[in-house]
Order: structure tokens, then C-alpha cells, then sequence
């Protein structure tokens, strides 16, 4: 058995191994896939310290780094569920379980996807997700933002600092954004927002977006936008799944709770990063916020007398 088991291995899990190897306690980590998020992202420019660097070269910095303090890696495997026996398992999807003295979640999250076509195409060529990563590779040009709740007009009121001009598309009739996100994004000028707006279709010329179609729910016209970027707004959903019905309580968006230590509900077990209620998702977020677990967890074995 582990002293400390890292479910999850993009940021958050990969500082957490770090942080618990340090201490000289047996660490393991397993993971679906080691690096998470960063291995979809293309250009990172807010990694403090790194002024531009890459997904697939952070995410190797980060095996490496955690290979050095021989952290026991298990990859291409997907946790099932998290239960208290003797000591804290955790059942595979594969049929085997782990055990650990103390577990820290890092299992991140995803972005929902609209589900149109071109948007796999162009992901990382104009589809994005995260305005504070990708609003500055869009400055001086039109870009759409697509849902209208409080991420999507927070992005568009971000965005309109930066780029050129924002549509925001809401599918329903009526924003759903609080009504201080909805009068700020009114009062600048350089937002439109478009109601009742299904989009159907990510338009590229074969290396980058030009824009995009959508029906208008009312007229049942299809319409062309010609923007550079879409931003796609409808939520981010945390990969805690397998935890559903497990001790560890889980906020109705099945986000993990912590405490300001990284602990959740159930003894034992810490969680950090984008599957928690940390209110930002961010990749230098997430690493402090998995140094956070890895101590809150080495302070409870000390505390646990093992
Ligand atoms: P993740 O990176 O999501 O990692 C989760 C890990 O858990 C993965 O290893 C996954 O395989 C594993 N996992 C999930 N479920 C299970 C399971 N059941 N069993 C076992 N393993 C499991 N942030 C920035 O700061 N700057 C940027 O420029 C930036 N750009 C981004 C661009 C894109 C396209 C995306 C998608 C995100 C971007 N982000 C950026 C956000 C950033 O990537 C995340 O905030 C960060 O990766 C979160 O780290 P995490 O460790 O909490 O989770």
C-alpha cells in the first residue's frame, strides 16, 4: 500500500507527487493520462516565470520532474469509485484496487463542447475555451463567445478588453448571466449579444477558423458570423463521476469540496485543481492547490500517528 495515492496526473497531481515525495512517504500516482488539460493546449503564456511555452512540453517537464522522486506512475488506468477499508481504496475500472493511507483527487475536469462540426477541426485554431489563456491570441480581431450564464458574459467583458469586437450567442430567449455581468457588457460598446441562436457549424478554411453558422430559433434563418475565434462557454464539467455515492461530498456541479487544506468530506482523502470548488481553473492554480493537498494529506498521517 501507498502512504499517499494521487489520483490524476496533469498539474494538480503531478505538484501533489511531488510535494508528498519530498517528504520521503511511498507516493503513487495514477492517472487516464498523464498531463490532463495541458496536453489539448497549444500556446501557455501564463505560467509564471515561462513567458510562452507548449502543452506537450509542459506536460513532459512535468513526467520528469516527477520520475525524479521515483513516484510509483501507473497510467492508462481509470479510477472506479473511492471506499474505506482497512485502509482507503480505490477500485480500477481495469477490476484491481489500490490502497493508500491517504488519497488526494486530481482529476481535473472538461470543457462541454458544442457538439457541431468543425469544432474538433479547429480546436486550438480558433475554438477555444479559456479566455484568460486564449483571449490575447485574438487582439485586434471579431471573435463570438457561445452561451450567455456568468462565464459566458464574464468571458465576453474580458474579451472586449482585448479583441476587436464579441458576439455572445445564447441558445435560450433571455440571458442568464447576473444582471450586474449583463448591464457591464451593455454599457461597452463593443459586445452584441444574440438571442435565441442555435450554432449549427464551425466554418475554417482548412488551417483556421473564418467564422460560423447558426439558426435563429425564432425566424428559423440559418446565419453566417465572420469571426477569428469562438469561444465556447457552456460549462465545465468536473471528472468526479466515479465518486457519486462515495463519502466525499460533491456540490451539485459535482464539484469536489475542500477545506482551505485541500481535505474533503471523507477522512483521509484531500482533492485539488479543476475538479474541486477552487474558483479558478488555472494550471499555476492547480499546482499550488495540489502542493496544498500533498502537505494538508503528510499532516494528517503525522496527525493519524503513521
Ligand atoms: P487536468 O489537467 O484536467 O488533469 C486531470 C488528470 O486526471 C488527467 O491526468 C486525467 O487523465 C486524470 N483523470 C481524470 N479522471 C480520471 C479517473 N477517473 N481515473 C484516473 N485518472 C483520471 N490554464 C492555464 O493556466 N493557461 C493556459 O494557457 C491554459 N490553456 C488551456 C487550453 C485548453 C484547450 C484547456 C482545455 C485548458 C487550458 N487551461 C489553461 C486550463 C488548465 O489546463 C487546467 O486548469 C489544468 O490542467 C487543471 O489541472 P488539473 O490537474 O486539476 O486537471
Amino acid at each position: 500500500p501507498y502512504d499517499v495515492l494521487i489520483v490524476g496526473g496533469g498539474p494538480a497531481g503531478a505538484a501533489a507527487a511531488i510535494y508528498a515525495a519530498r517528504k520521503g512517504i511511498r507516493t503513487g500516482l495514477v492517472a487516464e493520462r498523464f498531463g490532463g488539460q495541458v496536453m489539448d493546449t497549444v500556446g501557455i503564456e501564463n505560467f509564471i516565470s515561462v513567458p510562452y511555452t507548449e502543452g506537450p512540453k509542459l506536460a513532459a517537464s512535468l513526467e520528469q520532474h516527477v520520475k525524479e522522486y521515483g513516484v510509483d506512475i501507473i497510467t492508462d488506468q481509470r479510477a472506479a469509485g473511492i471506499r474505506r477499508g482497512e485502509l482507503i481504496e480505490v477500485p480500477l475500472a481495469s477490476g484491481a484496487a489500490l490502497k493508500s493511507k491517504a488519497v488526494i483527487l486530481a482529476t481535473g475536469a472538461r470543457w462541454r463542447e458544442l457538439k457541431v462540426p468543425g469544432e474538433a477541426e479547429y480546436r486550438t485554431k480558433g475554438v477555444a475555451y479559456c479566455p484568460h489563456c486564449d483571449g490575447p491570441f485574438f487582439k485586434g480581431k471579431r471573435v463570438a463567445v457561445v452561451g450567455g450564464g456568468n462565464s459566458g458574459i464574464e468571458a465576453a467583458i474580458d474579451l472586449a478588453g482585448i479583441v476587436e469586437h464579441v458576439t455572445v450567442l445564447e441558445f435560450a430567449d433571455s440571458l442568464r448571466a447576473d444582471e450586474v455581468l449583463q448591464r457591464k457588457a451593455n454599457s461597452m460598446g463593443n459586445i452584441d449579444i444574440i438571442m435565441s441562436a442555435q450554432t449549427t457549424e464551425v466554418l475554417g478554411d482548412g488551417s483556421k477558423v473564418v467564422g460560423m453558422q447558426y439558426t435563429d430559433r425564432v425566424s428559423g434563418e440559418s446565419k453566417r458570423l465572420e469571426v477569428a475565434g469562438i469561444f465556447v462557454q457552456i460549462g465545465l464539467v468536473p471528472n468526479t463521476e466515479f465518486l457519486q455515492g462515495s463519502e466525499v461530498e460533491l456540490t451539485r456541479f459535482g464539484e469536489v469540496v475542500i477545506d482551505n487544506r485541500g481535505a474533503t468530506s471523507m477522512a483521509g482523502v484531500f482533492a485539488a485543481g479543476d475538479a474541486t470548488t477552487v474558483p479558478y481553473k488555472q494550471i499555476i492554480i492547480s499546482m499550488g492547490a495540489g502542493a496544498t493537498a500533498a502537505l494538508g494529506a503528510f499532516d494528517h498521517l503525522i496527525r493519524a500517528g503513521s
